[in-house]
This record gives C-alpha cells, structure tokens and sequence, in this order.
C-alpha cells in the first residue's frame, strides 16, 4: 500500500513556479476577497496568504462587512477587475445568504478568475484549451503524474458532481484518456460502479462512507472529503485517537481509512492527502495568469 504524500507534491509544484515568478517583470498578485467569520474559511484563506508569502506573490486579503450586499461586493470586484497588478481574485466560499454567489463569481473576469469556476473558463476546460483550472481537481491530476499511476485506458470513478470538484476531475481524467464513469446520490448499485474503479475519486463529503465494499484490490484512491469529527468514539473507530486527542477532532476524508489499508495499492490519506495540493494549484493558476498578462 502506497501512501500519496500530498505535502510532497506540493513542494514539487511550488518549487516548479519559484523560477517563473523570478522572470516575471513584478510579483504576480493574488486578492483574496472573504466575507464573514466563517472558522473553516479563515483558515483556507490563512494557508492562501501564506503560500503567497512564501512565493513571493503579492497578496491582498479584503475583508468586506457579513452585511455587505450583492452589489456592494459587485463592486470590490469591478475594482479589482481594473486593477493591473492584481492578476487572480478569488471570492472565498461560502458567501452570507444574502449575496448571489453566482453573480459574484460570474463577475470576475475569465481572465483573473484564479479558481477557475467562471464558467468560461469551466468552457475552455471542456473544450480542452489552456485556462485557469479548479485547484482540487488540478491537483489531484498533478499528484496522479507525480507517482506515476497510469491514467490512460484505466477505468476512473469519481463519486461526486459538484462543479468545484467531481465535474471538472471527470473532465480532467477524460483529457487524461481515462474511461471515467461519474456517481453521484442517484447512483444505483455504487458499490459495485465504485469496484470496477482502477482509480477511484471519492468527493461525496460524507465521512468513511466509502468502505472496502466499494474498492477493487489494487485500486488507486484518491479520498478528497475533509470533515470533522467531534466524537471520540467514531474517531476512535476509524483510527484517529491520537489525532482526536492532539486537536480534540479529527479530520476524515469520504474514505474509511482502516479499510482502504487492507485492498487499495496506493491511497491520500486525510490529512496530507489531497489538502496541501488545493493552495498550490491556486498558486500556479495566479503564475500562470500573471504570465499571461505579460507582467
Ligand atoms: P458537494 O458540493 O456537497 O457535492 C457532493 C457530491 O457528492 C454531490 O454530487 C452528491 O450527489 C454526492 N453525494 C453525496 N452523498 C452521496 C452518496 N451517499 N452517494 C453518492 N454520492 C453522494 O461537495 P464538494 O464541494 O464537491 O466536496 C466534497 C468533499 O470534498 C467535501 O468533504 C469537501 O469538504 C471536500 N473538499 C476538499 C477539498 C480539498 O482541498 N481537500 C476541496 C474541495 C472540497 P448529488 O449531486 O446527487 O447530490
């Protein structure tokens, strides 16, 4: 059993962008717009800022009022929409109930939209043409590549149809020359779609749902889900005491990572997984666009 060490291929990846950024005429610049307190969202935009810093791409984090309405956070866009030094914006999720989240991400520009959601630029990916691509699935493509597991001609799985992951992987695993096949709630028989899987993408967000029922021996799986459990004894059952204990939680994937051990041949665990490789692909979206933009 393998173990795909997700911190690994993110120092691969940000170690391939520091020799661009260098040649660039300016730093490229990232603005992080967040709205509200939401505690998960505050530590993903921390992690943004950070690898910024890190890479010597300028960033700016603004931080609108929770109150703010559609329009008003309509406008923080257009600006940053017409500001030269600013190549990415990305609009953190989730917005406050009271912002149309679809206007919001549909008004910035394709070409500085650095989480590649805009559905131009979910068009390009489609139709296979370079453009800022969804940082997970992205990664996930990185990682497969990093170790070498064969996409081409292998049978890929990927439960979950979300636009910010399951869709786009689909698409991904396609221009890779996989035959995928996409599950979702409605799915019947998903055991038995998940065991015919050479790689199986599980991005359902549901903890440990997927068991050794659903993995064929020797599969590659690739667990994206990350939610937290309170509840020692289910942490417990899964293997966590430790980490329960160290951080009175613990971080599960869609995977259940006792199970995955005894039938996958290579598998992400959660966390260190797919995790650190989400902020790296921002990067490399925000180089490649600051590219672009001839700076
Ligand atoms: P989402 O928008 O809630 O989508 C979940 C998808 O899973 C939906 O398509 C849903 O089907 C499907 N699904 C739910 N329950 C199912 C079941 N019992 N059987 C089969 N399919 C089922 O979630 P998401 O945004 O794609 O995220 C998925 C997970 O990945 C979450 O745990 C999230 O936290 C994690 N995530 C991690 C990263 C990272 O950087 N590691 C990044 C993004 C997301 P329907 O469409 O039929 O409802």
């Amino acid at each position: 059993m393998q173990i795909l060490d997700g911190t690994v291929v993110r120092a691969d990846i940000l170690a391939g962008l520091k020799p661009r950024i260098r040649k660039l005429s300016r730093p490229p610049g990232l603005a992080v717009v967040l709205v509200g307190h939401d505690p998960a969202s505050e530590i993903y935009v921390r992690g943004k800022i950070k690898a910024c810093a890190e890479l010597g791409i300028h960033s700016e984090k603004l931080t609108p009022d929770e109150s703010i309405s559609t329009e008003g956070l309509l406008a923080i866009i257009d600006e940053l929409n017409r500001r030269p030094e600013i190549d990415g914006i990305l609009v953190q999720m989730p917005l406050p109930n009271q912002i149309d989240s679809r206007r919001v991400l549909e008004a910035v520009v394709p070409d500085k939209d650095a989480d590649g959601f805009h559905p131009v630029n979910v068009g390009h990916l489609v139709a296979g043409r370079p453009a800022p691509r969804a940082c997970t699935p992205a990664g996930i493509i990185e990682m497969l590549k990093y170790y070498r597991v064969p996409i081409e001609g292998r049978n890929a799985v990927v439960v979950g149809r979300s636009d910010i992951v399951g869709k786009p992987m689909a698409i991904m695993l396609l221009h890779n020359s996989a035959t995928v096949t996409i599950c979702h709630s409605r799915t019947a028989n998903l055991s038995e779609e998940c065991r015919r899987a050479d790689i199986l993408v599980a991005a359902l967000g549901r903890p440990a749902f997927i068991t050794s029922d659903f993995i064929a021996p020797g599969a590659t799986v690739i667990d994206v889900g990350q939610t937290r459990i309170t509840d020692r004894a289910e942490a417990e059952r899964l293997g966590k005491a430790a980490e329960f204990d160290r951080k009175q939680f613990a971080l599960v994937g869609d995977v259940n990572p006792v199970e995955v051990m005894h039938c996958a041949a290579a598998y992400t665990p959660v966390p260190g997984g797919v995790g650190p490789l989400t902020i790296a692909m921002l990067m490399s979206n925000t180089v490649e666009l600051a590219e672009k933009h001839g700076c």
